[in-house]
């Protein structure tokens, strides 16, 4: 990918890089893609399905990562009953007809079945209350803003819910969980009170999964802005505008564990949104922050949190390209106490990752030279197909072209709200390190 198609904002990041993943994994695992899924009616008796005799998928023999996976690939399927609706429920068992688990099946994409359970339980107005329960528990010392359902990782594959105070935000990522978003939103209600749902789906897992995308409130009409607390500082966040679902939650932990370095240093903050680290950082006693961002949304955001924090007067906001900005800085010979590089994926698929990585290199590099002696850089990259190491040795490689030695404070990753499987690999996608220059 050229780097400068990463300059152009970007919203759901992770949700995409997910889809995205799919394809590419579609790509290595089905050798033989199977444009038509066998479908028969099989012999009676011969899909054993647990006790309800609900339509059922056969695995195919050396196809059953789902024990511990919940994608299931055409290519993964010896065949399916006949009555198996898109979108409907459907029982997966293994090539001797033993139940493996139960999902949402869609004949469609390559990624044909999420599973939900492997216990033999219904998926039924009971089960989502529990799921919804254990998840949104799981948030209980999140009182604002909080990703309370996070797909995969929440055993709700296809389904991500976000709060901000009175809203939230519902995002459906496959045909079963469209159809049910009254389902889920009633689930969701009786779980943790009445709250407005705001339906924020993505065009792109849409198209891929033949839904129609919804945008507005499910129902009822709840407030278009709300400001929401995250540890010392407010954020204003507009329903239904912006990136992601309002907030990039997943920054959340990052942005206040920063900030803990910020007190007397000079702060600069690339790819800002919305000025989150800036504001935690200021709050915390950080003498200015200069905020770069490209997007003019993103930017209106910055500028009404930094004043609804009192901190506009030591803030300044950039209205320029991240790349440009770094560069010109650098040849001015600036230098700042602290640097945050927070940059949208540059690798949408396992192909681009080359020239992301460069991008990532030519920014990184930028940043290091920034700090001053005893200066800090947290610096991202919330590509999922940007492994650990790769990560590790683009940083390594810009601080060695820096002529910059870097102590590890920290190694970063996404707020605890957006959970990892060990066995979904997939859920985890942000990293980050927290360096100082020595
Ligand atoms: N740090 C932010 C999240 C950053 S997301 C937070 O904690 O809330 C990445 C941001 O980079 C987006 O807001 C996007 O608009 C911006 N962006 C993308 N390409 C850019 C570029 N070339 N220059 C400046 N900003 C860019």
């Amino acid at each position: 990918m050229n780097v400068n198609d990463a300059l152009t904002p970007v919203g759901n990041r992770e949700e995409v890089a997910l889809a995205e993943h799919v394809d590419v994994v579609v790509a290595l695992r089905v050798r033989v893609v199977q444009q038509l899924l066998p479908v028969r009616a099989p012999p009676r008796g011969e899909l054993r399905t647990g006790q309800r005799g609900q339509p059922a998928l056969r695995l195919k023999r050396g196809h059953e990562a789902a024990r511990t996976h919940p994608w299931i690939f055409k290519g993964d399927v010896a065949d399916v009953s006949d009555r198996v609706e898109p979108g409907g429920v459907v029982s997966v068992v293994d090539p001797g007809g033993r139940f493996v688990g139960r999902g949402l099946f869609n004949p469609r994409p390559g990624l044909c079945c999420r599973l939900l359970t492997w216990t033999d339980e219904a998926i039924d107005a009971g089960f989502w209350r529990r799921r919804l329960g254990a998840a949104c528990a799981g948030r209980a010392a999140r009182p604002g803003a909080a990703r309370l359902v996070w797909s995969e990782a929440d055993a709700l594959a296809g389904l991500v819910v976000d709060r901000y105070g009175p809203v939230a935000v519902l995002q459906t990522v496959t045909l079963g969980m469209a159809r049910r978003r009254a389902e889920l939103a009633a689930a969701l209600r009786e779980t943790i009170g009445d709250i407005a749902v705001f339906c924020a789906d993505d065009p792109t897992a849409a198209t891929l999964e033949g839904f129609e995308p919804a945008a507005g409130w499910l129902d009822e009409p709840g407030p278009t802005s709300v400001i929401v607390e995250e540890g010392a500082a407010r954020f204003l966040v507009r329903v239904g505008g912006g990136h992601k679902t309002g907030l990039y939650l997943d920054q959340a932990d990052n942005r206040q564990r920063v900030a803990t370095l910020a007190a007397g240093r000079a702060v600069l903050d690339v790819f800002a949104y919305t000025a989150g680290f800036a504001c935690h950082a200021l709050l915390a006693g950080a003498t200015s922050a200069i905020c770069v961002e490209s997007s003019k949304d993103a930017l209106a955001g910055a500028v009404d949190n930094l004043a609804l924090n009192g901190v506009a007067a030591r803030a300044e906001v950039r209205d320029t390209n991240a790349f440009d900005e770094l560069r010109r800085l650098d040849r001015a010979g600036a230098r700042f106490g602290l640097v945050v590089l927070d940059p949208p994926p540059f690798a949408r698929g396992r192909g681009a990752l080359e020239g992301a990585l460069r991008g990532y290199k030519e920014i990184n590099l930028r940043a290091i030279r920034l700090l001053e002696p005893g200066g800090a850089l947290a610096t991202f990259s919330c590509s999922h197909h940007v492994s650990d190491d790769a990560f590790e040795a683009m940083v390594r490689d810009a601080a060695s072209d820096a002529g910059v030695r870097l102590r590890v404070l920290a190694p970063l990753t996404q707020s605890a709200d957006h959970p990892v499987l060990l066995t979904v690999p997939e859920t985890r996608y942000l990293k980050g390190l927290l360096l100082e220059r020595m």
